[in-house]
């Protein structure tokens, strides 16, 4: 029995006797939908800890920066 649903990729109706949306072209599967459904979030929280880390990494180095200030005026101290 042929079944109405909504496309989850553009959300225009399309019915269950197609294996892919006829407006989008994207798989209607459910399997694919789920996953689909579930790689956006994680995407998204991929993302957000990598600039995270990016962030830490830029003070990291900032500091590293600092330190061989310091120990570059320690040295030109001690030469003297
Ligand atoms: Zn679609």
């Amino acid at each position: 029995m042929e079944e109405v649903k909504f496309c989850s990729y553009c959300g225009k109706l399309t019915s269950s006797c197609y294996t892919f949306c006829p407006w989008c072209g994207k798989s209607l599967e459910s399997k694919t939908d789920l996953a689909g459904v579930l790689d956006k979030p994680f995407d998204k929280m991929e993302r957000i800890q990598v600039e995270e880390r990016l962030e830490v990494l830029e003070k990291l180095e900032s500091y590293l920066d600092s330190l061989e200030e310091e120990l570059e005026a320690f040295l030109a101290k001690s030469h003297h």
